[in-house]
């Protein structure tokens, strides 16, 4: 672990719909590496909470869950990711969004980094989760109101049905959890991150990684891409 904070790892990107893993994995990466994990979404909120200008143009356009304006949010980024503590890697969550960011960030990272002579390209792992196996996730989920423990109907059902094993409390859904709404969100998902994936994969450097697996099988995967990406070699395909 203590050169894996000396090491230099350069930007991750993790693509991968809603219910892949992609959030725990990414504190996981986080934690071994020692790197920042960086959320345009947080940064944008945090703008709006702060009530800058910045904040003020970008309230309405977030409210309808809208895509912020590159202009707006460029900025914003390349702010970020000049500060020191990205200087060894850092996991980009929510960005890029966009084949036009990719190619954005891309420029960014060459500008900014390479004339250092440093490793830099993003590696980019796409979690691929089976449909049904995606929907059985999401539709199944269920949570304790009094306790937050959380379950699954179809892979991790509590002792008794819909009741807590804990304390007894009637389980709930989470209103995004119904299966109309799921439905929508990977059909969005899907529209929206295709032509991200397809740019990285025109370039072959698009990791697929089989996320159906369970979460250390998953992680193991994922370090030894980061690994290999690392040290020079290259896995996409
Ligand atoms: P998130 O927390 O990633 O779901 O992002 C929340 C909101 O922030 C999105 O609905 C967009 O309005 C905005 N946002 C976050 N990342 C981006 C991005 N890469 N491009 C454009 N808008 C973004």
């Amino acid at each position: 672990m203590a050169n894996e904070t000396a090491r230099k790892i350069g930007p991750v990107i993790l693509l991968g719909p809603p219910g892949a893993g992609k959030g725990t994995q990414a504190k996981k990466i986080a934690e071994h590496y020692g790197i920042p994990q960086i959320s345009t979404g947080d940064l944008l909120r945090e703008h709006v909470g702060r009530g800058t200008a910045l904040g003020l143009e970008v309230k309405a356009i977030m409210a309808r869950g809208e895509l912020v304006p590159d202009e707006l949010l460029f900025g914003v980024v390349a702010n970020r990711l000049k500060q020191a503590d990205c200087e060894r890697g850092l996991i980009l969550d929510g960005f890029p969004r966009t084949a036009g960011q990719a190619g954005w960030l891309d420029a960014f990272l060459e500008r900014e980094f390479f004339e250092k002579s440093e490793r830099c390209t993003p590696v980019v792992i796409r979690l691929d989760v089976d449909y049904t196996q995606l929907l059985l996730r999401l539709t199944g989920r269920r949570s304790c109101p009094t306790c937050g423990r959380i379950y699954n109907v179809h892979f991790q059902p509590p002792r008794v049905d819909e009741l807590c094993d804990l304390d007894g409390s009637k389980l709930v859904q989470r209103n995004d959890d119904g299966e109309e709404v799921i439905r929508g969100r990977l059909t969005a998902y899907e529209a929206q991150t295709k032509p991200v994936a397809g740019y990285y994969q025109a370039q072959s450097r698009l990791v697929p990684v089989n996320a159906d697996r369970s979460v250390e099988e998953v992680t193991g995967q994922i370090f030894g891409v980061i690994d290999s990406h690392a040290s020079g070699g290259a896995s996409a395909g």
